[in-house]
């Protein structure tokens, strides 16, 4: 990895209560790994990948030498508004990830994308982004509108 380039945005863990958390922090483009595991692995993987570990577990969130946020609240908005406050990020999407697999998505030109998606969609959308691992194909119209809106929430919250 270049340590010159620009400072990459945190790298986080999110425990098995914070699966929809997981996933739109990774539409945001966030590296999300999401474990279903009990407290010693997950300390595990957090240690070892230098991952802050999200978690709305007390006795998780005071471990030594672990670096956590413990999340205060069980709304979506409000989770997704404390993480960002903490880490400092912006809200704007960087480079999404898949939602279902954390895979970062490469983008699809129009041409790519025609005759894998539906064909309206073809025609109407101009902007599309694929999972290299999963194959997923996603496009703005896809959610952007809901998570727009959430995130207009997200701001308001303070
Ligand atoms: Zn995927």
């Amino acid at each position: 990895m270049n340590q010159l380039t620009a400072p990459a945005a945190p790298r986080l863990l999110a425990d098995a209560m914070l699966g929809k958390l997981a996933r739109w922090l990774r539409l945001l483009g966030y590296d999300t790994l999401y474990l279903q595991a009990d407290d010693a692995l997950l300390a595990h993987r957090a240690r070892c990948e230098e991952r802050l570990l999200l978690t709305r577990d007390h006795e998780l969130a005071e471990r030594r030498g672990l670096d956590t946020l413990l999340i205060s609240s069980e709304v979506l908005e409000e989770q997704l508004g404390q993480v960002l406050r903490a880490i400092g990020a912006p809200l704007e999407p960087a480079r999404p990830r898949c939602m279902e697999c954390n895979s970062p998505l490469r983008e699809l030109t129009v041409a790519e994308a025609r005759g894998q998606v539906p064909t309206y969609v073809a025609q109407t959308q101009t902007e599309f982004h694929q999972c290299p691992t999963c194959q997923r194909i996603t496009w703005p119209g896809t959610h952007w509108d809901g998570i727009q809106q959430r995130l207009e929430r997200v701001r308001k919250i303070k």
